[in-house]
């Protein structure tokens, strides 16, 4: 979501004269898109920020902006700590950036009391009308300049905004606002604008997707299944259309039947369960049960048996015991996640759990579940990846492997994550990385012009996170 948010805002201030640098040392302007669903992102960029201190002392005229989720939290009180920030701007209020950036840079000369401005509003969101919301939200997503010069061959389209969820350990509901959706001819619009403009690929994008349902002036509502049938129907020069994060309680027969029918919609889920402790999903506010997540996955696999799921869960939420620790690894080990992102409970200022309970799980305990975790689900995914070899899988070419360009500077890793596969290549040859429709990572020799092309490789090893594999057609691949 923060990717999007970011490049829309770029193009906004494009669009107003303003152009990107690549070194942070030339720019006139600084803006730090934030995240705060956890401690450790926050602290990144108060870390950031301090980088700045000496620049700013030197040179007032510089503008500083912190954006997104940290700015609508903290608010004005972030200004008390870092006096050299001069703007905010929160996730639901990004439609105005550029004129608070211009109003900084102008201000930034003598007067230096207009200079400071924040501007926030989920909470004033939760309390005007939907209607409302909706109609003002929609402006950063229209706004979007796409053009055929531009890299779209993967992009991302947001279908809701916000979250009515609260699980107890979440802020997102109270950063990003209310649960709004985007109006269906809307949301087609755009993935056929970028169709047309290159893309291969689009995820939709909401905190529980699988929830959208635009209700029409006239009282018809467009449900999450019906939409991904309008749109794959609508642009059918889109070869991949993917979406996340899916909420386990709200998957309908009908959305995973729209999955199964629609061959250009990847299999592919991310569904994250959290725990597989009933008490603690209970304390979490997540509105299911561990049968239920389980089930579930049934009805997802019995529909789709070649479906990728992948989960998320956190590891020392209050009062969690080994033995519900334990429950969560037999559930990874029994659902055969494709991967899992494992997190430790970081306690958030303004949600119920640290109201609530007490934060009483040592950081230890937290440290050592958590790397427990990463191993079970490391074996699950190390023997599904293998049962991958000797089978041709369709991949998009993302860009060349990350491997290569640390080769001189890691050689160690290049062994460890399979760099001895490389064997002969000619000049212009390279590594390369991409991704199966079940988001698998496969890397594989070719060309660097194959970036953005979708095609067959048959995949020959296997390791844990990567598989690895050898293009059966090398160029002119559509
Ligand atoms: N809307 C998505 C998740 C958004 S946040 C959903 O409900 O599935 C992404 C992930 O961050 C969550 O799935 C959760 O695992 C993790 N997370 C959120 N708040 C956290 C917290 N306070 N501490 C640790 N992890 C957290
Ligand atoms: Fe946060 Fe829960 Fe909403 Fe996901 S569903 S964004 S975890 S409140």
């Amino acid at each position: 979501m923060n990717v999007l948010d970011s490049e829309l805002v770029l193009g906004q201030l494009r669009a107003h004269g303003y152009e990107s640098v690549a070194d942070r040392d030339r720019a006139d302007v600084i803006l730090y898109n934030t995240c705060s669903v956890r401690e450790h992102a926050e602290q990144k960029v108060w870390s950031r920020l301090g980088e700045l201190r000496d620049r700013k002392k030197a040179d007032p005229s510089l503008v500083i902006g912190v954006i997104g989720c940290m700015a609508e939290r903290d608010g004005p009180s972030l200004f008390h700590r870092f006096p050299e920030v001069d703007l905010l701007c929160g996730p639901g209020e990004l439609d105005k950036l550029v004129g608070l950036v211009h109003n900084a840079a102008i201000s930034n000369g003598p007067r230096k009391s207009a200079r400071q401005v924040a501007l926030m509003g989920a909470a004033v969101r939760r309390s005007s009308t939907l209607a409302a919301a909706e109609d003002h939200l929609e402006l950063l997503d229209l706004s979007r300049s796409i053009s055929p010069g531009d890299d779209f061959s993967q992009a991302y389209v947001r279908i809701t905004r916000g979250c009515n969820k609260f699980c107890t350990y979440c802020v997102v509901p109270f950063t990003r606002g209310p649960e709004v959706h985007r109006p269906p001819q809307n949301i087609i619009d755009e993935v056929r604008r970028l169709a047309d403009a290159g893309a291969k690929e689009v995820t939709l994008l909401g905190q529980t997707i699988n929830h959208y349902a635009f209700v029409h002036g006239d009282g018809r509502t467009t449900t999450f299944a019906e939409l991904l049938y309008a749109i794959h129907e609508a642009v059918p020069h889109l070869p991949r259309l993917r979406f996340v994060t899916s909420f386990p309680r709200d998957f309908t027969d009908e959305a995973l039947a729209a999955m199964r029918d629609c061959e250009r919609i990847c299999r592919y889920l991310h569904v994250p369960a959290q725990s597989g402790s009933d008490r603690i999903l209970k304390a979490m506010n997540r509105g299911y049960t561990v049968g239920m997540y389980r089930d579930f996955l049934q009805r997802a696999r019995e529909a789709m048996p070649d479906i990728c799921i992948a989960s998320d869960f956190i590891v020392g939420f209050p009062s969690e015991t080994e033995e519900d620790f334990q429950q969560t690894a037999q559930l990874v080990r029994d659902c055969r996640f494709k991967n899992s992102f494992i997190f430790k409970y970081s306690p958030r200022p303004g949600t119920v759990a640290i109201d609530r309970f007490a934060d009483d799980v040592p950081d230890e305990a937290k440290r050592r579940r958590n790397g427990e975790l990463l191993a079970v689900q490391q074996q699950v995914s190390v023997e599904s990846n293998r049962q991958m070899i000797g089978k041709t899988v369709e991949v998009m070419v993302q860009g060349e492997s990350k491997l290569v360009s640390r080769q001189s500077t890691y050689p160690a890793s290049k062994v460890e994550l399979g760099w001895e596969q490389r064997g002969a290549m000619n000049e212009r040859t390279t590594q390369m990385i991409g991704r199966t429709r079940g988001d698998l990572v496969v890397c594989f020799d070719g060309e660097q012009s194959l970036k953005g092309q979708i095609l067959d490789v048959e995949i020959t090893d296997a390791r844990n996170l990567t598989l690895f594999g050898r293009a059966v057609v090398t160029a002119g691949v559509e």
